[in-house]
């Protein structure tokens, strides 16, 4: 073909490319990897394996690594193991995993603070040795063993170096405990991939006729997905399961069982042959993804760049507040907001808002312009029941500058708002503070603040996001292989429900 025929056509194909393809609704896919047996030497091999299937087709994965996980790979010289792992995201799955007491276990007796303290001092060394063994600066995301999931572990991960890029920490599992609409969303003012539901799917690596049946249920999600606009799907693997018959922990810590070190058993292995198929099966169901437009595959490092807290980032301006105070104040019970600027605004950043703007209201005398929007924890205990109906106007204020004081001081909602000897429930004081907000903006941006003479507090407002959070039932933390048969954590639900004031989805 002549030089100008080549112009010619390119020019054509230039003209019939398709319009940009930013437009169409994209899928994104993140596949992540408990990389958590520290028993079995053919699973070192495994997870090196699936780090290459990944890296071969130019995908790459997020593998939790326990810590043990970690240490048998230094003592067994495996850099080769280590080196294809790294090549993807590194995460975290707890120090030990299955060995009793797991963290459900140990934190099921905890209250708030003491539960963080006490998962960090448990699984701080872990992380530390993921950290130094792969030699990543930070941990991209943290997911916990089985469903021994609590808030205390979320809310604790920057202390012991789960953070992303911009600072930001990332959770990544599956389970029922806590979840927003299949979708990811912020919690504890973590980005939070859980509780998926129809958007996470998996392949059956041996069950006859597995891969048709998998790429068929990933072609539902995809097409679901993309007619909604897009979104995305979660999918994992334990790297072990490609040669295991038995989970290593269910040989060993199976329903309480805590046998010494000494005594710990390798589980059975598969036949090398069967092992072979499940990975070409793997490669297939990759190759199925890949082959439809919009697919793209997504690390928990990458989530923070995609999901982001608009109204943390960008902070609030009067108008935005007088927004949020009318909604508040409208409303019989604390919810999820959309602002005028359509970013959504979750309870705990409500009491940072309005507490501060009343804080800076009283303070500078006169109605500030801009505030920022700092996150906060929710309280660490039930709040009572309210024990006023109205204040003089000079008792709430001297409240709310307490309260916002402590609010500052720890990073929390007050468990309980003290006026004098009298106590408000956080939710109740926040509606109230809304009503005062509302009436101080009224006399207009740069003017001195204009307060009630007395301010009417409510009585049992509810925190409507504890709907997000699940009821205890005896599978809730009981139906893992591990926990103790019967096993219950209700402290941990109590515990949930209060950081239920952090909930929101996490938009694009
Ligand atoms: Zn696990």
């Amino acid at each position: 073909m002549k030089r100008s025929a080549f112009v010619l056509l390119g020019c054509l194909l230039l003209a019939a490319a398709p319009p940009v393809r930013a437009a169409e609704p994209e899928v994104r896919v993140i596949l992540w990897f408990d990389t958590e047996d520290y028993l079995l030497p053919a699973s070192d091999e495994a997870a090196k394996r699936v780090a290459e299937i990944l890296t071969a087709r130019g995908i790459r994965g997020t593998f939790k690594v326990v810590g043990e996980k970690a240490r048998v790979l230094e003592r067994r010289s495996r850099a080769d193991v280590i080196a294809a792992i790294k090549k993807h995201d590194v995460g975290y799955h707890s120090n030990l995993h299955s060995v009793h007491p797991t963290p459900a276990e140990y934190l099921a007796e905890c209250g708030w603070l003491d539960g963080i303290a006490e998962f960090v001092r448990r699984e701080r060394a872990g992380a530390r040795d993921v950290r130094r063994i792969f030699g990543v600066p930070g941990l991209s995301c943290y997911g916990q063993p089985g469903s021994s999931w609590a808030p205390q572990a979320v809310a604790a991960l920057r202390q012991i170096g789960v953070v992303g890029p911009g600072g930001v920490s990332c959770y990544l599992d599956e389970g029922s405990h806590v979840g927003v609409e299949e979708k990811p969303f912020w919690y504890c003012g973590v980005l939070t991939v859980y509780n998926l539901g129809r958007n996470q799917a998996r392949m059956d690596l041996f069950g006859p006729g597995g891969l048709e049946k998998g790429c068929a249920e990933f072609r539902a999600v995809y097409d679901r997905l993309r007619r909604e606009g897009g979104g995305l799907v979660s999918i994992y693997y334990h790297p072990a399961e490609w040669v295991h018959r038995e989970f290593w922990d269910a040989v060993n810590f199976r329903r309480g069982a805590n046998p010494p070190r000494e005594e710990w058993r390798e589980p059975p292995q598969r036949p090398p042959d069967e092992t072979e198929a499940a990975y070409r099966r793997f490669e297939k169901y990759l190759d199925f993804q890949l082959s439809l437009p919009g697919v793209k595959h997504v690390t928990a490092s990458e989530l923070p760049a995609i999901y982001k807290n608009r109204i943390g980032a960008e902070g609030a301006d009067l108008a935005t507040v007088a927004d949020v105070a009318e909604k508040i104040a409208r409303a019989g019970v604390l919810d999820i907001l959309r602002d005028r600027r359509g970013r959504l605004v979750s309870p705990a950043e409500q009491f940072w808002l309005i507490a501060s703007f009343l804080a800076r209201s009283i303070g500078e005398d006169r109605i500030p312009l801009q505030l920022d929007v700092q996150e906060l924890l929710g309280p660490s205990e039930r709040p009572p029941l309210t024990e006023v109906a109205d204040l003089p106007w000079r008792a709430f204020r001297d409240a709310l500058l307490d309260a916002f004081d402590e609010v500052r001081a720890r990073g929390q909602v007050p468990a309980i708002v003290f006026a004098g000897v009298k106590k408000i429930a956080p939710a109740d004081f926040l509606r109230a503070a809304a009503s005062v907000a509302q009436r101080a903006i009224a006399a207009g941006p740069g003017s001195r603040p204009a307060f009630p003479e007395t301010v009417e507090v409510p009585r049992g407002t509810t925190l409507a996001t504890e709907r997000f959070v699940a009821e205890d039932a005896p599978d809730l933390f009981g139906g893992w292989i591990i926990h103790p048969e019967g096993f219950r954590a209700p402290r941990i639900v109590e515990m949930a429900k209060l950081q239920a004031w952090t909930l929101k989805p996490a938009e694009q």
